[in-house]
Formats: structure tokens, C-alpha cells, sequence
């Protein structure tokens, strides 16, 4: 089947862009993985999992009736709600029609003669498309880790981001749970309450914050109501798009009392703040991140009564802030059980999954669940996952093979016409994500828009214009504590091959500056794309 536009993901940006194409009278066909919309929310099914960020800022924002008829429960939702939420959002615009379930793409490539695009699907099925925008996720390509033996294990077995539709029962079981990123420190909280036993498999402890979440109640739900469009300009001026902004000061420039007292603070508030809103230097000054890292030490000593448990839980080899936050809600408690034991994998590694549990070079553990929470092969794993190839069969794999080259990280030159909604090195990367998804589709709708109005068929960047860009996002990265780090900012990932080089995956000037710049682009006649 032959369609103008060919939209690879049904998440939040794949359901967007079809709304949005669809206005333009383009004809456009979503193929998408999963046999329901909402991407994430759809595949993360795992107990605990809810957002980080704050429900009422991270719904859409460009329609009035969807605003008005979906109210939130609580102040950070957990996936069902939201997946009833990315339901609701198909339905209301009647995006299922264009959208083929059960459908993944394995190859696209591109045939310079006829300006197509041709998808290839696991079936065999293939389909072809003027242009072709990839929705694929920063975080939906799961990765297992590399031990041997996972297939051996005879007890029940899961991935965070593959749970089952139905119910999974802790209960009198023997759990053992691989991971402490955000998702494992959801999922330990919740499964802690109810298993029989549970042990811990950690590589790299992280410094969780506290998340705070409550029900929303009538009166503030209506205030929210009544206030959406001051909460988006917020978020819109703030470096993520979340609603919390840093603050102006410098944490050196004021005195240690006040600056524990604001620590104090933080801590005792909902969501990212103690993140997004804290001193503006903590992320990028080593002595001003030493004070806020020095507070959280402290705050797991005081929580997890064991001395050498606190110690192990503590990071040693990143300041906070420079890896992803996981925030939690009774995390380091959860340590304080009697049935709950941690296993410190710098200590005694884990050398084989067995037919009985897990095989560390100290010890085997019998379970009778493993819970996989070993996260993703971020931002750019779901585009290695399929084979692109663009002009004269170059393979974006091997392009991004050093790291990512693209200019504004929504195009690549040399594929022309294909279009990168959530991939590397645009704001997108680390954002309060429908902010910078409805930024990133309405940019390219009306590149489209521009492209039908002058009569062009092609866009690609220049070659300069992507050096460029490239140059910039790596600058801008440069001054981030965050790049002397290991983790999926900045591209490493020990469980997937070729993955242990650092580059920078995300633009870092902040979602404003990003937006300032693709908005400059566009005004002046897309420069540094070449249009025919
Ligand atoms: C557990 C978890 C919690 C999160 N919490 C937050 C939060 O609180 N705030 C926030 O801003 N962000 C959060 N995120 C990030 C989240 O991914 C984004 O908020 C948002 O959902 C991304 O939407 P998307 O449509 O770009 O990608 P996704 O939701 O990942 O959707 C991509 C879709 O593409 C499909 N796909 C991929 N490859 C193929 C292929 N080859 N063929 C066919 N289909 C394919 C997938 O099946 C998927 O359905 C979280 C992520 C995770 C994993």
C-alpha cells in the first residue's frame, strides 16, 4: 500500500503526528509494534510504574475539549491511568483507522529515483511513503543483560518494559529483581509489599529522591482546569519543560545554612524539583553538585537503618543529578525489611542465570521470579533495531556508529525525507516529553505544509548544517557534569555491544534555546536544508 506519509510508533508522537498530517489532507499510514496505542504507557506495564513527571503538565496541550474532558487522579499517575489516558486520546480524534497493530518494522529504505520511502515489515508485508517519520520511543527497545544462562532459568521470568497484560502474584514468592535505575526503584517499592522474600541485584546504586505523590482533590483538579494555560507557558519556558525551573542562584553564594534549609525543602517537595528547580550550578559546578550530593549521602544514612546497607545503597562514582533521578516513594525503607536483601554486584558479579535462580561468584540464589528492570538501549536503540538505509544504501547504523550526526535531530543528511521526532540531539531527548513532542510535530507539519504550498518533493539536511548542529550539541553538552558520566545520556549501555564509547545523545541548551533554533530555521526559509 502506497500512502503520503508512513509514521513508524503509536505512542504520544506517532498519535500526534497522525492528527497533525492528517490536517494537511496527506494520506498516512502508523505501523506500530504493540496491539494498542500509547507506546510507553502501553509496554510498561510492571507494578509501580507511574510518571515522574507531574500528571497535569504532561497530558497534550493543543486541544481544549481533550483538556476538559480527561482529569488526572493523582499528582503523578501510575500507567494505567495514563494508558486510559492514550486511549482516550485515539478515540477522541479517531486515529485507529490509520494505525496497523501488531506490525513492526524491520526495514526502510529509501529509493532516490522515485523519492519513496519502503518499510519493510516482520511479516514480509511492506508498504511505501513519500516521507517517512519515525515515532520509535527514547526508551522502547528493552535490553536484556549479558549473562549467560537467561534462557535456562525454569521459574517465571519478566522484563519491566515486556510485563504481561494480566496480573503477576508476588505473594510467598522467592523474587529476585536485576536493576536499580527509576524503573527498578517503581517496581522493588511496590513488589517489597507483598513478596514472600525479594533480593536485590545491584550494579550502580543511584540517588533517588523522594517523589511525594498524592490524589488530586476536587478543588485543586478544578484550579488546574482553570489555570492549563498558565501551566504549559510555565513549562515551556523551563529548561525540560517540567514545571519546575532552576533557581538563580549559585549554590556557593549562600551561606551553608540557607543552603540546607533550601535542600530541606526540596526534599520535602513533590517531583523533580530538587532536580530541575535546585541551585543553577549543581549539574555543571563540581563543588556546588559536592553539597547537594553530600546532603543526599546523608539522607540515606538517616533512612536505611543498617550502616554498611546505607553505604552500599550510595553511589560512589557520580555527584547527583549526573545520572537519570529515579524518584521513589519508600525506596530506601524497603531495606529496613526483614524478607528484603540486597546483593552488591561490584562485589560478588553475577556470572550465570541457572535453571534455579541466579549464580553471583559468591553465591546461587533459588527464585521463583526474576524481574528483569535492566532498562533500554536509549534514544538511539530503536533505530538500530532497524535496518535504514538511505541514499545509495548507506545504513544509518553505520552513520551513527561513532555517535549520532544529525542537524536540529530531526534529519539526517543523506535520508532524505525522513523525519526524527524523539531521536538524538533534539530537546526532545530529555524533556517533560508531550511538551517537547507537540514542539517537535508541529515543526515538522509545517515543514510539510511548506513543502506542499511551493510545490518541493525532498528535504535534506547539508552536509555543513549537520556538521554544524552535531559540533553544537557536543559544545553545549561539554559544560554538563552529566558528560563525565556513564549512563544512557551519554550513550552507554554495558549490556548492548559497541555501546561503551561516551558521546552526548541529548541536546543540552534546554528545550527554549532548542525551540528558539529550530523556530530560526523555519523563518528563514528552512535554511540548512536543501529543498527541491
Ligand atoms: C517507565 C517509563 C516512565 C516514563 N516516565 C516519564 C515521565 O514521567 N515523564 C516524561 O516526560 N517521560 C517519561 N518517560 C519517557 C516516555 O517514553 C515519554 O514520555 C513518551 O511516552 C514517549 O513517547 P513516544 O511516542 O515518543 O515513544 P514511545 O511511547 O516509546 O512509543 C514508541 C512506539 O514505537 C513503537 N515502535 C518502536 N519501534 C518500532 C518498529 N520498528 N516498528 C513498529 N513500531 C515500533 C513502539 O512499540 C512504541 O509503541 C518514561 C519512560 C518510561 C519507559
Amino acid at each position: 500500500m502506497e500512502t503520503d506519509v508512513i509514521i513508524i510508533g503509536a505512542g504520544l508522537s506517532g498519535m500526534y503526528q497522525l492528527y497533525r498530517v492528517r490536517q494537511l489532507g496527506l494520506s498516512v499510514q502508523v505501523f506500530e509494534a504493540g496491539d494498542g496505542v500509547g507506546g510507553t504507557w502501553y509496554w510498561n506495564r510492571y507494578p509501580g510504574a507511574r510518571f515522574d513527571s507531574e500528571s497535569w503538565t504532561y497530558g497534550f496541550s493543543f486541544s481544549d475539549e481533550l483538556l476538559r474532558d480527561w482529569d488526572w487522579s493523582e499528582h503523578f499517575s501510575p500507567q494505567p491511568e495514563t494508558l486510559r489516558y492514550c486511549n482516550l486520546v485515539a478515540d477522541k480524534f479517531d486515529l485507529r483507522r490509520d494505525i496497523v497493530f501488531n506490525s513492526r518494522v524491520v526495514s526502510a529504505s529509501y529509493n532516490e529515483h522515485d523519492d519513496r520511502w519502503e518499510v519493510v515489515l516482520e511479516d514480509g508485508r511492506r508498504a511505501c511513503a513519500h516521507f517517512l517519520v519515525t515515532a520509535v520511543g527514547p526508551l522502547s527497545a528493552p535490553t536484556m543483560p549479558a549473562i549467560p544462562g537467561v534462557a535456562d532459568f525454569r521459574g517465571e521470568a519478566y522484563h519491566t518494559a515486556t510485563w504481561p497484560h494480566e496480573p503477576v502474584s508476588f505473594s510467598g514468592k522467592r523474587v529476585g529483581v536485576i536493576g536499580t535505575g527509576a524503573t527498578a526503584v517503581q517496581a522493588i517499592t511496590e513488589i517489597a509489599k507483598t513478596v514472600g522474600h525479594l533480593t536485590v541485584f545491584q550494579r550502580t546504586p543511584n540517588w533517588c529522591a523522594p517523589l511525594h505523590n498524592s490524589t488530586i482533590d476536587a478543588a485543586t483538579r478544578a484550579r488546574i482546569k482553570a489555570n492549563y494555560p498558565e501551566i504549559f507557558a510555565r513549562c515551556r519556558n523551563s529548561y525540560g519543560c517540567f514545571i519546575h525551573d532552576a533557581d538563580r542562584r549559585n549554590a556557593l553564594d549562600v551561606s551553608h545554612e540557607e543552603r540546607e534549609a533550601f535542600y530541606e525543602k526540596l526534599y520535602g517537595e513533590p517531583g523533580f524539583g530538587i532536580w530541575m528547580g535546585n541551585f543553577r550550578d549543581i549539574l555543571i559546578d563540581k563543588a556546588a553538585n559536592d553539597t547537594i550530593t553530600d546532603f543526599m549521602r546523608r539522607k540515606i544514612r538517616q533512612r536505611v537503618k543498617d550502616p554498611v546497607l546505607a553505604g552500599k545503597l550510595t553511589p560512589t562514582n557520580h555527584g547527583f543529578g549526573t545520572r537519570r533521578v529515579p524518584l521513589e516513594s519508600g525506596y530506601y525503607e524497603v531495606y529496613n525489611q526483614d524478607n528484603v536483601r540486597l546483593v552488591d554486584l561490584r562485589e560478588t558479579p553475577i556470572e550465570q542465570i541457572t535453571p534455579a535462580g541466579i549464580k553471583t561468584s559468591a553465591a546461587e540464589y533459588a527464585f521463583d521470579v526474576i524481574v528483569y528492570a535492566t532498562g533500554f538501549d536509549a534514544i538511539t536503540g530503536a533505530f538500530d533495531r532497524i535496518d535504514i538505509r538511505g541514499r545509495g544504501g548507506q545504513r544509518l547504523r553505520d552513520k551513527w556508529a561513532d555517535g549520532p550526526h544529525t542537524f536540529l535531530g530531526l534529519q539526517v543528511a543523506g535520508f532524505p525525507n525522513m523525519l526524527t521526532l524523539v531521536g538524538p540531539h533534539n530537546a526532545a531527548t530529555f524533556c517533560n516529553l508531550p511538551r517537547c513532542i507537540e514542539q517537535n510535530v508541529e515543526w515538522v507539519t509545517a515543514l510539510l505544509q511548506h513543502m506542499l504550498e511551493k510545490g518541493y518533493r525532498r528535504i535534506e539536511p547539508t552536509a555543513a548544517a549537520e556538521t554544524a548542529w552535531t559540533q553544537h550539541v557536543h559544545e553545549t553538552a561539554a559544560r554538563l557534569l552529566a558528560t563525565q558520566v556513564d549512563s544512557w545520556m551519554t550513550g552507554v549501555n554495558r549490556n548492548v555491544p559497541g555501546r561503551q564509547k561516551r558521546t552526548f545523545m541529548a541536546y543540552a541548551g534546554g528545550a527554549p534555546k532548542y525551540r528558539e533554533k529550530c523556530d530560526q530555521v523555519a523563518a528563514a526559509g528552512y535554511e540548512g536544508f536543501i529543498l527541491s
